[in-house]
């Protein structure tokens, strides 16, 4: 299915965690968004596999996506290899989206890192013709642009998306990740987030630092390589 805008995260609850609120506005603009996850967190300290799974599908009732899809790669251990990115590459053809937003390559979780670093080589990848042919799938597609989305390294941004109209929405589907939200036990006091920090707090720590920076009272943050023509940021939001 051919998609306006298509997600890379490494982990559920990345992407709404990162973009969920400019995912509420493309949606809300009548773009058809999708996102792909890397992994299933089957490795993450709070909640089952079964457990973030259901909790996947409540979000994805409140963003209305076109489609979200799961490249199955493993749980704190993604690596760039020719398979895994080959595999992002296919999924890029099948959607061709117009534009990507993927994890940011400096991050210092090593998922996080390696699913920017393959949404990179995927989406260079996704436009060669012959490695399509040799694939028999859909025609090589290669997104026109990339964006990454910030997680723990701060990067300054390209663009910030206002999500001031859609705030309380966003938050409303970080809440859906219940589990990740809430300790799992006696032993569970955030230790095995960074900075040991309440994920919703800083959330909206950044989206009103990013927020203000704009003159807006949230935001969300994006990097593209390289500058954008005018036309392109219109488009866009
Ligand atoms: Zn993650």
């Amino acid at each position: 299915m051919k998609l306006d805008a298509l997600i890379v995260a490494a982990h559920p609850d990345d992407a709404e965690i990162c973009v969920g609120g400019s995912i509420l506005k493309l949606v809300d603009a009548g773009l058809r968004v999708g996102i792909v996850d890397v992994t299933r967190g089957e490795m993450g300290t709070r909640g089952t596999r079964a457990e973030r799974d259901a909790e996947t599908a409540a979000a994805n009732q409140l963003m209305r996506l076109s489609a979200r899809r799961n490249l199955d790669l493993p749980d704190g251990r993604v690596q760039v290899n020719v398979e895994a990115r080959e595999k992002l590459a296919r999924v890029l053809r099948d959607h061709a989206p117009e534009i990507v937003l993927a994890q940011h390559t400096e991050d210092l979780h090593p998922d996080h890192a390696a699913t920017g670093r393959l949404a990179r080589e995927a989406w260079y990848l996704s436009g060669l013709s012959r490695l399509a042919q040799l694939d028999g799938g859909p025609p090589a597609a290669r997104p026109k642009r990339l964006y990454h989305f910030m997680g723990h390294v701060p990067f300054d941004p390209t663009l910030v998306v206002d999500i001031g109209d859609v705030w309380e929405r966003k938050v409303a589907l970080v809440r859906c990740y219940s589990s990740q939200l809430a300790p799992a036990g006696d032993g569970d006091r955030g230790q095995h987030f960074l900075f040991g920090a309440d994920i919703l707090s800083r959330m909206e720590t950044r989206a009103r630092f990013f927020g203000e920076r704009i003159g807006a009272r949230v935001g969300e943050p994006l990097l593209a390589l390289g500058p954008l023509a005018t036309a392109q940021i219109q488009r866009l939001f």
